[in-house]
C-alpha cells in the first residue's frame, strides 16, 4: 500500500473500463467486453495497493430497458473477466436515474462509497473516465480527475469540457495511459 498519494481509483464503467456499444445500452452480459488493455492496467493498479472502485450511470434502468438483475448479471462478467487479471473490484456503484443527486455529474455515488469504505480519502483519489460528467462528478467529490480522451470520441469531448469549463487534471488517451500516470503520482 502506498504510503502518500493515490489509494482509491474511482472508474468510470462503459468506454473506461468496457467497449461502448454504439447507441446501445449493455443487457446482456455477452455483450460487455472489455477494452483493450484494461484488465492490465487495472491489475497495476491492484498491484500498487489501490482501491478500485466503479462509479456507473445506469439510466437504462430507469428507462425500463433492463433492470437491477441483469445489471448484476452484467457485473458478475465484469468481475470474471477481470479475474484472470488478479482484479477484484472493490466496489461497484451505479445510479439508475437519469438525474438526481446520486447521478454523475453529481457526486453522490462517491459520499456512498465512502460511508462503505470510510478509509476512503478524497484527497488521495483519482477519478478516470471518458465523460465531462465523470470529471465533475470527481472534481465534486473533492478526487483529482483523469479523462480519457480516446481515438475515437476524444475531439468530441475536448470541445465539450472546454465549453463547460470544466477542466481535468490529466487528458490521457487509454486506460492504460491513465494507470500509468496515477502509479506516478
Ligand atoms: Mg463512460
Amino acid at each position: 500500500m502506498s504510503v502518500r498519494g493515490i489509494d482509491t481509483v474511482f472508474l468510470d464503467r462503459d468506454g473506461t473500463i468496457n467497449t461502448r456499444l454504439a447507441g446501445e445500452w449493455i443487457v446482456r452480459p455477452e455483450q460487455f467486453e472489455l477494452l483493450p488493455g484494461a484488465g492490465e492496467a487495472l491489475a497495476r493498479l491492484k498491484r500498487a495497493g489501490m482501491r478500485l472502485i466503479v462509479i456507473t450511470n445506469q439510466r437504462g434502468i430507469e428507462l425500463a430497458l433492463f433492470d437491477e438483475a441483469q445489471l448484476a448479471r452484467v457485473h458478475e462478467r465484469m468481475a470474471a473477466l477481470l479475474l484472470p487479471f488478479g482484479v477484484a473490484l472493490d466496489g461497484v456503484y451505479f445510479s439508475a436515474a437519469g438525474k438526481g443527486p446520486r447521478t454523475k455529474p453529481e457526486a453522490g455515488m462517491f459520499f456512498d462509497a465512502k460511508r462503505d469504505f470510510p478509509a476512503i480519502d478524497f484527497s488521495r483519489s483519482v477519478m478516470i473516465g471518458d465523460a465531462v460528467r465523470d470529471v465533475e462528478a470527481g472534481a465534486k467529490a473533492g478526487c483529482r480527475t483523469v479523462l480519457i480522451a480516446d481515438e475515437a470520441h476524444g475531439a468530441e469531448v475536448l470541445r465539450e469540457a472546454e465549453e463547460k469549463r470544466v477542466k481535468p487534471d490529466f487528458v490521457v488517451k487509454t486506460i492504460g495511459e491513465g494507470a500509468d500516470l496515477i502509479l506516478r503520482w
